[in-house]
């Protein structure tokens, strides 16, 4: 079985993200930017079907600038075996990186797609769902523990309150949460193999997919800054301010 694993290239998670002067959005230039924290943990869970025998292979695909070709490079270092860029350097929503997957999916032909359950630049958390309605595939969104057996695929998912148990039909849409598993580190003799493995660039506006945005930002702004706390001295005092100042009781 081929696994497809759908790869974002965003700020790193350490670094605190700054909005552009302008207001149109987050700052990325000179910024480091590494792979999505959800999808480092989809590619590990296609490395460990593969390294099961349950996956024969597995392809990464990014939708974006060819700067994202150094997240396939990690990905590859990871167990990836395969690469492709779809190359855009236009604003993409989930609705539009959708319907780009699809595209791929309809080349590739996969038995399973693997991605993130959001990415968290923009934390759509949309991308999946989007992808496995118009492949009129089953999903398994959340991801806590995935078996697959006998052409089935069982997926724990983190609900409110607990575990949810589902069995979907191949081919399906998988989404990670964050205890999936923990993704291994690329060593540097694999990140040296990953450069000789095949990485195909595919431009955005030849796979004859409508990807335009329908969404507008209208405006990105800083988190307010908030006001330093005071210590109160006793029990008394914290009523007393609770009640006067923060007239909250
Ligand atoms: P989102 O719906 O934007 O929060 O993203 C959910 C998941 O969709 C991510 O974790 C990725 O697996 C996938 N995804 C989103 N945008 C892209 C992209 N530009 N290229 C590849 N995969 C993407």
């Amino acid at each position: 079985m081929k696994i497809l694993v759908p790869v974002k290239r965003v700020v790193d998670y350490n670094v605190k993200p700054r909005v552009k002067a302008d207001g149109s959005g987050v700052e990325t230039q000179g910024v480091k930017m590494s792979m999505n924290p959800f999808d480092e943990i989809a590619v590990e869970e296609a490395v460990r079907l593969k390294e099961k025998g349950v996956a024969s292979e597995i392809v990464v695909v990014s939708i974006g600038v060819t700067d994202a070709q150094a997240i396939l490079r990690t990905a590859m270092a990871m167990g990836a075996d395969r690469a492709v860029l779809v190359q855009t350097d236009a604003a993409l929503e989930p609705l539009g990186v959708a319907k780009l997957l699809q595209a791929v999916v309809d080349r590739e032909n996969p038995g399973l797609v693997v991605m993130g359950k959001q990415a968290i630049d923009d934390d759509m958390n949309a991308t999946g769902q989007i992808l496995a309605a118009r492949l009129n595939w089953p999903q398994g969104t959340f991801a806590n523990t995935v078996t697959v057996a006998d052409g089935r695929i069982e997926v724990k998912r983190e609900v409110d309150g607990g575990l949810e148990t589902v069995r979907l039909a191949l081919p399906a849409v998988v989404t990670t949460d964050l205890r999936l598993n923990e993704p291994r580190y690329a060593t540097m003799p694999n990140i040296m193999k990953a450069r000789k493995k095949p990485l195909e660039t595919i431009a955005a506006d030849t796979l004859g997919v409508d990807f335009a945005p329908r969404l507008e930002t209208i405006r990105v702004v800083e988190p307010p800054v908030r006001k330093a706390g005071v210590k109160v001295g006793d029990v008394a005092e914290l009523i007393e301010k609770l009640r006067d100042e923060a007239k909250v009781i």
